[in-house]
């Protein structure tokens, strides 16, 4: 991998995951530097905001010197045009993720020609984690610890008591 290589690790993140944290210390390896773009997906109903979504982000990648995250709203192409990325990292957890990820990846080069759609496969261990399950382990009053990292699991939680969530 080139060391001078800037990558953009979009999603939604509502909330973070292990699942999230294990593609994005894995790229924050590969890379000069990462930025986590946290994205309001139109498709999905947030329950956090995306500024607590960052920052329970930033609260998990404190020991990771190279990893930035930020909040846009707009085309993901243009904002890897703006900050000079040329990889954008996406995570795979079955074949299911494929076929829309593979449409993003074909329409972000359409948009961007500069930049390469880089997948990492997960790691075996969070195949079947997704933001959606901790959402509905959390509302039911399930312990999340196994999902979600301590730093933001009390967020999270505290979220769900509080019922306060953003978007239901
Ligand atoms: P979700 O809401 O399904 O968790 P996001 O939009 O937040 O998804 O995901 C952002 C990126 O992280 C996507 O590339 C997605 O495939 C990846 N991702 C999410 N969960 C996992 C996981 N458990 N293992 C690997 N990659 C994942």
């Amino acid at each position: 991998m080139r060391d001078n290589v800037i990558a953009i690790c979009p999603g939604s993140f509502d909330p973070v995951t292990y699942g999230h944290l294990d593609i994005i210390t894995r790229a924050a390896g590969m890379f000069k530097k990462l930025i986590v773009v946290v994205a309001s997906n139109s498709s999905k109903n947030c329950c956090f905001t995306p500024e607590e979504r960052v920052e329970l982000i930033k609260k998990c990648i404190t020991n990771l010197d190279n990893v930035e995250v930020v909040h846009y709203d707009g085309l993901l192409a243009d904002y890897a045009a703006q900050v000079g990325a040329t990889a954008i990292i996406k995570g795979l957890r079955a074949m299911s993720d494929f076929e829309y990820e593979f449409q993003m990846a074909l329409t972000n080069r359409k948009l961007n020609n500069e930049v390469e759609t880089v997948f990492l496969t997960t790691s075996a261990e969070y195949m079947y984690l997704s933001s959606s399950l901790v959402k509905e382990v959390a509302r039911l009053g399930g312990d999340i610890k196994e999902f979600v990292p301590p730093c933001a699991a009390q967020d999270v939680v505290n979220k769900f008591e509080r019922n306060d969530t953003h978007d239901r």
